[in-house]
């Protein structure tokens, strides 16, 4: 933790007034997104602070980030640019940041470079080059394992290697964006042929998303040492799932058009900068575990304390204006089996060219309560346990028109909490 600075400073407080006791978004956070002021003009790059938001390429036109190796005549791509530098770069634009949004001395300078955060259109801060999607909770492991294999959930190789597929970063979309019911095929329990139709068991899963910074060579393997220093970011991240899709089509090789069709994520990248004082150890391996292999001992290594929460609204809830539904809630930091540096390290353990930008997902967090399961097809054990909503309606899988948000807050003694915001999307008819 001795790499805490003075944007961490608990006492620290801004001129942006609405930033001071803000929820989400402290002068501690500052998490870096994207909007779409008109449709003529590219997206730009946005910092929220309390309920506005600063636009980047103003704030530099106003003398922000002067000496940094960062072009403002490329305002677009100002994101783009800071991933490609080092951590110490982001470290530096960061305390920028924190410096004028605390100093009233900026106020005349920045005000003009503030627009209200409430109705701004959201597009995503990168797009995503690559995406990769994680399986590292080993509560959700376990869970899915032992519906399909009740005698035996984890394969012998979930404790050596960090299991993944490769998804697809096409497809990726803001959250807010409404979400369309796949076709696809699928073979039901009495069908002796599978059968093409809309999908009776969509899915959502509770993720974080890794954002990536800096690039290494093909052939040139991420280590251990290095990986942390990867890590730009995090966003909520649900990877939509279309468990009847799936359980067809993924022998032998994995998830494919059961995950494609689209994958949430939210409008906020939290910085790792904003999260190190969220830091906590990995959770002690229980006895009897393997140790990682050398190759995946990370020096120092860590994870966050996070807590995440799915929220469930019907369309005949929205109608009434009901409080969205909790359906669960977890703890990342107990949820994860794999640590995020060791994902890193493993996905550019074999040479792999890891971008910044690239989107590496947790895969689905569950704790071990039975509340605490990150999707559906868990929280309801495959449907077998219908969620009774307030309403007295059910739910195995989602309904068209309903609503899905995903929020997480990072809360510890001695930090000012922050958000990562929400995810949201919504089920359309297929
Ligand atoms: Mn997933």
């Amino acid at each position: 933790m001795n790499d805490l600075d003075r944007s961490h400073d608990p006492a620290r407080r801004s001129w942006v007034e609405s930033a001071n006791g803000h929820a989400e978004f402290p002068v501690q956070n500052l998490p870096f997104g994207a909007v779409a002021t008109s449709d003529e003009e590219l997206p730009e790059v946005v910092v929220a602070i309390g309920d506005v938001v600063l636009r980047l390429a103003a704030a530099f036109d106003a003398g922000l980030g002067a000496g940094l190796p960062i072009d403002p005549a490329m305002a677009p791509f100002l994101l783009e640019q800071l991933m490609e530098e080092s951590p110490e770069t982001w470290t530096a634009l960061r305390l920028e940041l924190s410096d004028a949004l605390s100093d009233p001395a900026w106020t005349p300078r920045l005000q003009s470079a503030l627009l209200p955060r409430a109705g701004l259109r959201h597009v995503l801060p990168v797009q995503p080059v690559d995406y990769t999607d994680f399986y590292a909770s080993i509560h959700h492991a376990t869970n899915v394992g032992s519906m399909f294999r009740p005698d035996n959930p984890l394969l012998p190789n979930y404790k050596w290697v960090p299991i993944g597929y490769h998804g697809r970063a096409s497809s990726i979309v803001v959250g807010g964006t409404p979400i369309r019911r796949p076709h696809g095929q699928t073979l039901g329990p009495d069908d002796t042929e599978p059968k093409f139709g809309p999908s009776r068991s969509l899915d959502y899963e509770l993720e974080l998303g890794l954002i990536v910074g800096g690039t290494n060579a093909l052939g040139t393997a991420v280590t251990a040492e290095a990986a942390r220093s990867r890590i730009f970011g995090v966003s909520l991240l649900n990877d939509w799932s279309a468990r009847d899709l799936q359980s067809w089509e993924y022998q032998p090789l994995g998830p494919f058009l059961a995950k494609n069709f689209a994958t949430s994520l939210s409008p906020w990248i939290i910085t790792a900068d904003a999260l190190k004082p969220f830091r906590v150890p990995m959770p002690v391996r229980p006895d009897g575990d393997p140790q990682p292999l050398p190759y995946l001992q990370v020096p120092g290594d860590h994870t966050w304390a996070v807590e995440l929460d799915v929220l469930l609204s019907t369309a005949a809830m929205r109608e009434r204006g009901d409080t969205p539904f909790r359906v669960s809630r977890a703890r990342f930091e107990e949820a994860m089996y794999w640590s995020p540096a060791q994902l890193v390290t493993h996905h550019g353990s074999n040479g792999c060219n890891l971008s910044s930008g690239d989107l590496l997902g947790t895969g689905t967090i569950s704790g071990p309560a039975a509340d605490a399961r990150g999707c559906l097809l868990e929280r309801t054990w495959r449907g077998t346990e219908p969620l009774m909503l307030p309403d007295g309606t059910t739910r195995r899988f989602l309904e068209d028109g309903d609503e899905v948000t995903l929020t997480g807050r990072c809360v510890r003694d001695g930090a000012v909490p922050i958000g990562l915001g929400a995810c949201s999307g919504t089920v359309l008819p297929a």
